[in-house]
């Protein structure tokens, strides 16, 4: 969206640009050629030595001026000399001929003594009236410029630095070094013909309805605040890149029709201390002015990555400043102000946990790569403007496109466009549309996320398994929404309705460990294959399986102690407090449980495989599954109660 809409962001000020600082020294430089006399203005003709010895003689000379730093000397002729016929051609090149200040010849000498001698020979035999004077010539011009050069110089190239500092590239740059903690800001307002709303954005339903609630507060603050209700400060959107956050948070502007204030947090970050916090002020005090109004900060980890890891060296503290600025800032705007931040990010879990707390960004809306439904309804979207042909199925463009964001897919509708016209289409027509999704996706291969239709198949198993399995024990925590559709670094995710308990029983433990093994386990059953999709399960396992024996004391053979230490202050990392013998155990009864759960979900699976099987192929053709359908294949849950919170898997 590098749409130029730059033009109304900030009320036409004179510009205090850099070339004003050049054409001062011009001025300067002329004014002071000007003044500087006029023997560089204007030089009369050159004579030679024994010239003037002539004009000497004849008594035309009133004055000689020798300048004994040049080497130079300038004769003044007398009155009626200025009216002899061989003086003319001297005297029509001189500007003001009849004044007695500027000379009527120069001459160059070779030896000052010789030459003062001759002169002074001359004189005395002639008995001559004319004087000689002496005199050390200054150039005004020469010496302030030389005095001037190195401060020119420097002044040149810092400026030069500062405009490269500042990013100022392009044209209009010249104020930057006045503009340096300002805020980068681009502004979206009436004015600008940014037209989004929710028409625009599709799919995204979870999150359009939770930002609808943002739009309400915007447009209509009084209703909520009247009642003592406070109006959130800040969303955060979490989600792949090209998945449309940027898209929705200037929807909820255009819904609200508030101003936007659009900039990415890398902006922020200059090189120099200071200008960080300096720019969340301004974008802030910008924003209040507009307000009611939104900001809206692009890849928010650039300022809000977690403070005080890694910091030996106290490097970075200008990032932690500019963090701290924008926490104060949004501390600091009472519920009045009607500003509301948005951020994006696709690495919620690295953020600064002080961003997240409540009266910040305490609402997180995710905005997940689409499943096959909302690819369809993307295309619709950004096929509007596009010419196509009339029979084509935009069911099937949804599926041959596992895996793209929106972003990819606005990229396909406008490659295709390209494709037809090169060939002289009238309409976009299928075969162009597959072309450029082949294009697009050998974009995609390189950035590794394509899925081919294989791991498709694998991963829809592994997440069918895992749903079958917990579906089928007691203890494990049923099922809400399954899908194939990648999510972060993992391929495929389930969610789960966790009971919230106080004690954990033995049974419980054992039951989520078969849910969780239960992925690997339907891979092996149906492939009779595994492979390393299960990496964060195990984890999860290993860890839950540790836990039982060495820190519950949950089992039998090691028995009712704890190696866990409350105080947090013994430091296991070197010395174990058990004998080697102990963690041999140790390790036995860990493998000992994990391969009991495993062989316990396969044998689930084997029981099950039908439905294991219908469960997989529906995931593949839909994407994303939820309890209604898990129901639909397997019955109602025997053992079902009425849980509340959610929890990802
Ligand atoms: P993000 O900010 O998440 O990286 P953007 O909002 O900049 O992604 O999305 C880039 C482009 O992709 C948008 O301008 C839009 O054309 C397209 N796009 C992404 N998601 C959607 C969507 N849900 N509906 C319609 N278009 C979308
Ligand atoms: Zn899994």
């Amino acid at each position: 969206m590098a749409k130029d809409n730059n033009n109304n962001t900030s009320p036409k000020k004179p510009k205090f640009s850099s070339y004003w600082i050049y054409g001062i020294i011009l001025v300067l430089i002329i004014g002071m050629q000007f003044f500087s006399g006029g023997s560089s203005w204007q030089s009369p003709p050159d004579i030679t030595p024994s010239k003037l010895q002539d004009y000497l003689k004849d008594g035309d000379v009133s004055k000689i001026q020798i300048i004994t730093n040049t080497r130079q000397a300038k004769v003044y002729l007398t009155k009626e000399a200025q009216q002899k016929e061989v003086h003319k051609d001297a005297l029509s090149k001189t500007l003001i001929p009849s004044t007695s200040q500027i000379p009527q010849y120069q001459l160059k000498y070779g030896d000052l003594q010789n030459f003062e001698n001759d002169i002074k020979k001359t004189i005395d035999e002639n008995d001559l009236t004319a004087s000689v004077e002496y005199e050390q010539e200054s150039n005004l011009f020469g010496e302030l410029l030389l005095n001037l050069l190195p401060f020119i110089l420097i002044i040149g190239i810092w400026i030069f630095l500062m405009r490269r500092m500042s990013g100022g590239a392009g044209g209009g740059a010249g104020g930057q070094i006045f503009n340096i903690g300002k805020s980068k800001a681009r502004l979206f307002d009436e004015k600008t013909d940014m037209k989004v709303t929710f028409k625009d954005v599709a799919g995204l339903e979870g999150a359009k309805e939770e930002v609808q609630e943002i739009v309400d507060f915007l447009k209509n603050p009084e209703k909520y605040t009247s009642l003592g209700g406070k109006i959130p400060k800040g969303a955060l959107l979490v989600g792949a890149p090209g998945t449309g956050k940027t898209l929705l948070a200037k929807a909820v502007a255009g819904e609200a029709k508030v101003p936007f204030f659009s900039l990415s947090g890398s902006d922020f970050v200059e090189m120099f201390v200071g200008v960080g916090a300096s720019r969340v002020r301004d974008l802030f005090k910008q924003a209040k002015d507009k307000s009611p109004a939104i900001i809206f900060i692009d890849e928010i980890d650039a300022i809000g990555r977690a403070r005080g890891k890694n910091n030996i060296t106290g490097s970075n503290d200008e990032r932690e400043n500019t963090l701290n600025q924008l926490l104060t800032e949004m501390d600091g705007f009472g519920t009045n102000t009607n500003v509301i931040v948005l951020a994006a990010t696709n690495r919620a879990d690295i953020l600064d946990k002080a961003l997240m707390r409540a009266g910040r960004f305490d609402r997180q809306i995710y905005v997940d790569l689409p499943d096959v439904r909302e690819r369809k309804e993307i295309f619709e979207v950004h096929l509007r403007p596009i010419k196509i042909s009339d029979n084509l199925d935009l069911e099937f463009l949804a599926k041959q496109t596992p895996g793209f964001s929106g972003a990819d897919i606005a990229n396909v509708c406008n490659e295709a466009a390209l494709i037809a016209a090169r060939n002289g289409r009238k309409a976009v027509d299928k075969q162009s549309f597959l072309d450029a999704v082949d294009r697009i996706v050998g974009g995609l291969e390189k950035k590794n996320k394509i899925i081919t239709p294989g791991e498709k198949k694998t991963i829809a198993f592994h997440e069918a398994g895992h749903a079958t399995v917990s579906w089928m024990l007691e203890h494990a925590a049923p099922l809400v929404k399954v899908t194939i559709v990648p999510r972060g670094q993992s391929l495929g995710a389930a969610w789960y309705l966790p009971e919230e308990r106080l004690i954990v029983r033995p049974e419980q433990m054992s039951d989520e460990m078969c849910a969780t093994l239960g992925g690997r386990a339907a891979e092996k059953v149906i492939f009779d294959k595994i492979s390393t999709g299960a990496l964060s399960d195990l984890e999860k396992v290993t860890k839950q399986a540790r836990a039982m024996v060495t820190i519950y004391g949950l089992n039998d053979k090691v028995g009712n102690l704890t190696y866990y230490d409350s105080s947090g202050q013994t430091d296991y990392n070197f010395s174990k407090p058990y004998s080697e013998k102990t963690a041999q155990l140790i390790d036995q009864e860990i493998s000992k449980i994990i391969e009991a759960q495993y062989i316990r979900a396969i044998e689930i699976l084997e029981q099950n495989k039908d439905k294991l099987t219908e469960l997989a192929e529906h995931l593949l053709e839909k994407e994303v599954i939820f309890k209604d359908d898990l129901e639909r294949i397997f019955g109602k849950r025997p053992f079902t109660k009425e849980e509340e919170e959610l929890q990802e898997n």
